[in-house]
């Protein structure tokens, strides 16, 4: 299958100024994300993993590079991505139905295509028994379920994913973390996911990216191999490669 590329980041440098003085974040950033790929970030706690994703949804502005959009003419970013945190974000006091619809109000876009489509997602993945619930009503799985389908619903080429499975304990991670990959892959969408867990970002990825300390920059690139592309994510552990990615992107992380 040929790649091609859907954002090239170049070169992206982001300082943040605060009261006590300068915080160079990003220096000389680059690297190319592929349609249809599962790409993982991983790397030290506070390097810039959550401002490189703000500054290619467009919310935080560069303080010096580029993103592109190679084959757009028109469309701006913001139109292409969507944005998922660690915290679901559904608001308690409207129903599973109501929050999903709130992307699409959000984007001035609620109408009858869209609503179908929505609840179309929900049906389809297992959701829609619980339309009419509260959020506070559901597992915490199931409303970072939600959350994606609320994200998937304004019909994004690319998903953002800031370490959306961390607040879950860990075996509803392994459950949804699957799931949450499966619909991606199944929607045909575009994903760069941050994780602390190497685990997860072996089992879940196309390609790792390890940033490196800040300023912080690509310090490696790890693609994973078809073979172990295919192996079902309950079995990957026991692949010989699972610990040689675990080890190369331990010692990258350690060093
Ligand atoms: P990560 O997601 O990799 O943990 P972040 O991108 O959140 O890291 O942050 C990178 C660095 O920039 C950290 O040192 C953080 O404290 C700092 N930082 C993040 N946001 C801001 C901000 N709005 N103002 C000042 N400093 C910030
Ligand atoms: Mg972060």
């Amino acid at each position: 299958m040929k790649k091609s590329k859907i954002i090239e980041v170049k070169n992206i440098s982001l300082n943040y100024h605060t009261m006590s003085g300068e915080i160079k974040a990003l220096s000389k950033m680059t690297f190319d994300l592929y349609k249809n790929e599962f790409l993982t970030i991983v790397g030290p706690s506070g390097c810039g993993k959550s401002t490189m994703l703000s500054i290619i949804a467009g919310l935080t502005e560069k303080s010096g590079g580029e993103v592109l959009i190679p084959d757009s003419k028109s469309r701006d970013i913001t139109e292409l991505v969507g944005y998922m945190f660690q915290r679901d974000e559904l608001f308690p006091w409207r129903t599973i139905l109501e929050n999903i619809f709130l992307g699409l109000e959000t984007k001035h876009n609620l109408n009858e295509k869209t609503k179908s489509h929505a609840v179309n997602l929900m049906k389809k993945y297992g959701l829609w028994d619980f339309a009419k619930n509260y959020p506070n009503e559901l597992s915490g799985g199931m409303r970072q379920k939600a959350a994606l389908i609320r994200t998937l619903a304004i019909d994004p080429e690319i998903l953002l994913l800031d370490e959306p499975f961390s607040a879950l304990d860990y075996q509803t991670r392994l459950m949804i973390s699957g799931e949450v990959h499966e619909i991606i892959r199944n929607e045909n969408k575009t994903a760069i996911l941050i994780s602390h867990d190497v685990s997860e970002a072996i089992n879940l990825s196309d390609r790792i990216l390890i940033f490196s300390k800040r300023p912080s920059h690509v310090k490696r690139t790890l693609d994973i191999d078809e073979n172990f592309l295919n192996i079902p994510i309950s079995q990957k552990r026991k692949s010989p490669l699972f610990d040689e990615y675990f080890d190369t992107v331990w010692s990258e992380l350690n060093e």
